[in-house]
């Protein structure tokens, strides 16, 4: 199907034209990022803006940049740069894994770390990576109020964030990780470059002996939104990370995470991914924090 005719089209140059045009238009406007979502959705006339703001001209969206302990990464960042930046594969892996098993190249090009996080797919990638890494999205209005929103609180259910129609992500901050850690992520799909059945993302801080001091574990896949699996990171703090222990981590996140049937696969199947996956994630995160191959 052919989108909704459009009435106005924008390609701004600076966030502050953005900014403008979100307050003339409240309701009415869309953001363009890469279009790899919104298009689709306009396509199918799930989504039927009257006005269009191309975001893809705009300066000062695209900064990568680790400054005071933080890494601070620019709304239009493309996935195919989060995926092989030097740095960001060195010490933020998970998030690189992450977006190196986005679609296919031609989606990498394009989509963006933004668009993906507003779209807000339960079975997107960006969402339980972002969330292990404790990220934060500064939101802000045309009146040029910002507001800084934890990964956690954004996501609110499938398809819907917390974003006000009128805000524009301008950028993303990740704490930096501190010495000995380790991440990875991965997920489970029907085919290559698919979304994910159930995607697992895990982080590890050990200490200079080795031991777990601190683990995240986050589950995504699942509805209604990507969610933490909390009792399972609690099996391995304080663990020396034996095997056994990986595995009693994989049934605790089976056990605490509800899974669904949907077209992809059935409830059980997902739980028996978690239950696999999530040692699978671990014994890569604990390697990489050692610095050995998994
Ligand atoms: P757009 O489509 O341009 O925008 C998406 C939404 O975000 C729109 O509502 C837009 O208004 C809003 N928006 C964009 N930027 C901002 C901003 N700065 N501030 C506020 N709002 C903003 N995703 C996965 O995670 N894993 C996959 O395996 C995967 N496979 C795909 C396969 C195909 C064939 C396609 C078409 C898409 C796939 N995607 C997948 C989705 C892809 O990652 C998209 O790039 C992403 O979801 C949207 O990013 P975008 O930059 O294209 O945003």
């Amino acid at each position: 199907m052919y989108p909704r005719a459009i009435k106005s089209y924008f390609a701004p140059t600076e966030v502050s034209e953005v900014l403008a045009l979100l307050g003339q238009h409240k309701g009415a406007a869309k953001l363009l990022a890469g279009g790899q979502s919104l298009m689709p959705l306009m396509k199918l006339r799930l989504v039927e803006p009257r006005v269009i703001i191309d975001l893809n001209h705009v300066q000062g969206l695209n900064e990568i940049s680790e400054r005071a302990g933080v890494l601070t990464l620019g709304a239009m960042i493309r996935h195919v740069e989060l995926a092989t930046h030097a740095r960001i594969r060195q010490s933020y892996s998970l998030l690189a894994d992450a977006a190196g098993s986005i679609g296919d190249p031609q989606i990498r090009n394009r989509g963006t770390l933004a668009g993906s996080l507003v779209h807000a797919d339960p079975a997107a990638d960006y969402p339980p990576a972002v969330i292990a890494l404790n990220g934060r999205l500064v939101l802000t209005k045309p009146t040029g109020n910002t507001r800084i929103v934890s990964a956690d609180d954004f996501f609110v259910g499938p398809l819907t964030s917390a974003l006000d129609e009128d805000e524009l992500v301008t950028r993303i901050r990740i704490p930096a990780p501190s010495a000995h850690t380790g991440g990875a992520y991965s997920k489970n799909c029907q085919v290559a470059g698919d979304f994910a059945i159930i995607s697992v993302a895990a982080q590890v801080v050990l200490t200079p002996s080795g031991d777990c001091q601190q683990a995240t574990i986050v589950i995504g896949g699942v509805m209604p939104k990507a969610t933490r699996a909390p009792k399972a990171a609690a099996v391995v703090v304080g663990t020396s990370l034996d095997e056994a222990t990986l595995l009693r981590a994989g049934e605790a996140a089976a056990a605490e995470v509800e899974t669904q049937d949907d077209v992809r696969a059935s409830a059980v199947y997902r739980s028996q991914l978690i239950r696999v996956t999530v040692p699978q994630m671990l014994r890569q995160a604990v390697a990489r924090a050692r610095k050995v191959e998994a």
